[in-house]
């Protein structure tokens, strides 16, 4: 990103924050070269990333996606729709400011079921036993022992 006042190359970004409405984002950045602050809009395309699966297969991240699967995680759960978006808010961002374009699948998946963890336990073993997979009903009991 160039600084409107003196051409230099490199900015800093001070703040991000997404926009519910637009799907873009706000950042406040500042010139490495002369101090200069402005704010830039982005668009969700400019700061989207991919996703690298298990396989090494690579496909772009869709938010909706992450979001449906959260729906159902959380369903008839005392959690609102705002909260689950606002969830995803927080790991995008935090993806974003480590400025990374590819995340593994996996890394993903841990934030998200982090992020569950803090907020609903039932929904976070809902999500975990769809997203890890359980082969045995052992490994699964001991992720639910470890809840308590
Ligand atoms: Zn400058």
């Amino acid at each position: 990103m160039k600084c409107p006042q003196c051409a230099f190359e490199d900015t800093k970004v001070l703040e991000s924050r997404l926009s519910h409405e637009g799907r873009s984002v706000r950042r406040r950045r500042s010139c490495v070269q002369c101090n200069y602050r402005f704010t830039t809009y982005e668009k969700e395309e400019e700061f989207s990333f991919q996703v690298v699966k298990k396989d090494g297969r690579v496909e772009a991240y869709y938010r909706q996606k992450a979001l449906r699967s959260l729906q159902v995680a959380c369903s008839k759960r005392p959690i609102s729709m705002e909260q689950i978006e606002e969830m995803m808010d927080r790991i995008e961002r935090a993806i974003q400011e480590h400025g990374e374009r590819t995340v593994p699948s996996q890394k993903l998946g841990d934030m998200i079921m982090e992020a569950l963890h803090a907020m609903d336990k039932v929904a976070y073993v809902r999500f975990a036993s769809v997203y890890k997979d359980f082969k045995d009903p052992d490994e699964f009991l001991a992720e639910l022992k470890g809840l308590s």
